[in-house]
C-alpha cells in the first residue's frame, strides 16, 4: 500500500519504507496483532456486560517507560494476519457478542485496517472504537472519518519535557491536543445507546502518574478550556503501577496517592465534566491480558 512506502502515519513521520524495513514503531507493512477477544476491563460504556471486541496491535509510536503492554508495544510480541483474516476476526468478535470493535494502538496499520473494515462492512454493525495513545496526526485522524465511531485517546502529558522523559516524544501534547480536537469535530457529542453504551463520541483518558499531579491539572485545564462539558467525556485513571523500565525513574516508581488522585478529580469537577473516575480500591493493579505470539 502506498502509505507504507514512505510512512508518515504518525507524528514521528519517520519515512520508513515499510515494504522493506520497519519504522520507529517496529512495524513492517504486515499486520501484526497479539490478542483478539472480548475484554471487560474498559470503562463501563465501552465494555458493557458482554465485553468489548478488542484487537491489540503490536508495536507503538511512543516509548513509555512504564508501559504495561511492553511485551507487544516494545518487544513486538504477536503474530501476523492478512487483511482478510483481520476482517474475519472483526466478524467473529461480533458473533461472540462484542458490543463494539476496539482497535488498540492501531496507528501503524490504519491503511490495512480500513481495508479490513471495508471487507467486513456488509455484515459488521457494531461501533468501531479507536483506542490510541493520543499521539496522532490530524491527517491520519481525518483519514478515519466514516470508519471510527468512538475515539478513545489518551492525553498523557502537557509538558514537552515530561513527555520526552517518560514517553520519548517531545511534541506529544502539541500532536495529541490537535488530534483530539479533530476527533471531536468528526465524532461530535457523545451518544449513548442501549445499556448505556457509547456509540459515538470522544472519551479522553488521562492516567495519573506519581508526582505529576500539576501536569495532570494542566491537561484537565486544556480540556476544560477547549471543550464544553457535553462535548467530550473524560476518564481519570488511577491504576498506574510501575512496570517495565519505570524503575529507571525513582520518582514514578510507586502507585499514586489518594491525595494526588483527589487533586486531579477536583480539577476535572471544576469544569463540570461528565465522565468516569475509578474507585481507588478497585483499581489497585493494572490489568494486563495474556498476549499471544512470539517476541521478535
Ligand atoms: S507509524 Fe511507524 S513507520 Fe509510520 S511514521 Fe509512525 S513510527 Fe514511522
Amino acid at each position: 500500500m502506498q502509505e507504507y512506502l514512505s510512512c508518515e502515519l504518525c507524528p514521528r513521520r519517520c519515512g520508513a519504507d515499510r515494504t522493506k524495513t520497519v519504522g520507529f514503531c517496529g512495524q513492517s507493512d504486515r499486520i501484526r496483532i497479539a490478542r483478539a477477544g472480548l475484554h471487560k476491563w474498559e470503562e463501563p460504556c465501552i465494555s458493557g456486560e458482554r465485553g468489548s471486541g478488542t484487537v491489540f496491535f503490536s508495536g507503538c509510536t511512543l516509548r513509555c517507560c512504564f508501559c504495561q503492554n511492553y511485551e507487544i508495544s516494545h518487544q513486538n510480541k504477536g503474530y501476523y494476519v492478512e487483511v482478510g483474516e483481520l476482517a474475519e476476526i472483526f466478524l467473529r468478535l461480533q458473533d461472540d457478542g462484542a458490543h463494539n470493535i476496539n482497535l488498540v494502538s492501531p496507528t501503524p496499520f490504519i491503511p490495512s485496517i480500513k481495508k479490513a473494515l471495508d471487507l467486513a462492512k456488509p455484515r459488521l454493525n457494531i461501533p468501531i472504537v479507536c483506542n490510541c495513545g493520543g499521539y496522532e496526526r490530524v491527517e491520519t485522524v481525518k483519514s478515519l472519518d466514516g470508519y471510527v465511531d468512538v475515539w478513545l485517546p489518551d492525553l498523557k502529558y502537557f509538558s514537552p519535557e515530561l513527555s520526552k522523559k517518560y514517553s520519548g516524544a517531545k511534541d506529544y501534547f502539541e500532536a495529541a491536543s490537535a488530534a483530539i480536537m479533530q476527533m471531536q469535530k468528526q465524532a461530535g457529542k457523545p451518544v449513548f445507546g442501549e445499556g448505556g453504551l457509547l456509540i459515538r463520541g470522544v472519551l479522553v483518558r488521562h492516567l495519573l502518574l506519581p508526582t505529576l499531579r500539576k501536569d495532570s491539572a494542566k491537561v484537565v485545564e486544556f480540556l476544560g478550556e477547549h471543550f464544553s462539558r457535553d462535548e467530550i467525556l473524560i476518564s481519570v485513571m488511577s491504576q498506574y503501577t510501575p512496570m517495565y523500565r519505570a524503575a529507571e525513574h525513582p520518582e514514578i516508581c510507586r502507585k499514586i496517592s489518594t491525595f494526588e488522585y483527589n487533586f486531579v478529580l477536583k480539577e476535572a469537577e471544576k469544569y463540570g465534566f461528565e465522565g468516569f473516575s475509578q474507585e481507588r480500591g478497585s483499581a489497585e493493579e493494572a490489568y494486563v491480558p495474556e498476549f499471544e505470539g512470539e517476541k521478535e
